[in-house]
């Protein structure tokens, strides 16, 4: 039996993607109409931003206490948001595709 066979990793979850989708979807509505927002361009700023802060893997069947935790904590949720700020620059100056 294959170690990953024997036991389950999708209960692992990092919460930080949560967290940055959230807050994209809070900053991208005051960009302009003229930014991409394909698939691609979304997804990529996501990318980007989730590289850039601390991961906040939990286990998935202790729920969401962690995440709202984090969220308190006045740094983790700065960081979420320079995070997303700048990915969205980034990929507005410079979009993963023509
Ligand atoms: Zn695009």
């Amino acid at each position: 039996m294959a170690f990953t066979d024997d036991y389950d990793f999708d209960l692992l979850k990092n919460e930080a993607e949560n967290l940055v989708i959230r807050e994209m979807e809070v900053q991208l509505k005051a960009e302009p109409k003229s930014m991409c927002r394909c698939n691609e361009c979304i997804v990529d700023i996501a990318a980007i931003a989730l590289n850039t802060i601390k991961p906040l893997y939990r286990f998935s069947i202790l729920g969401t206490l962690y995440a709202s935790q984090a969220m308190n904590e006045k740094t983790y949720a700065e960081s979420v948001k320079n995070a997303v700020a700048q990915a969205i620059k980034k990929v507005k100056k410079n979009p993963a595709h023509d």
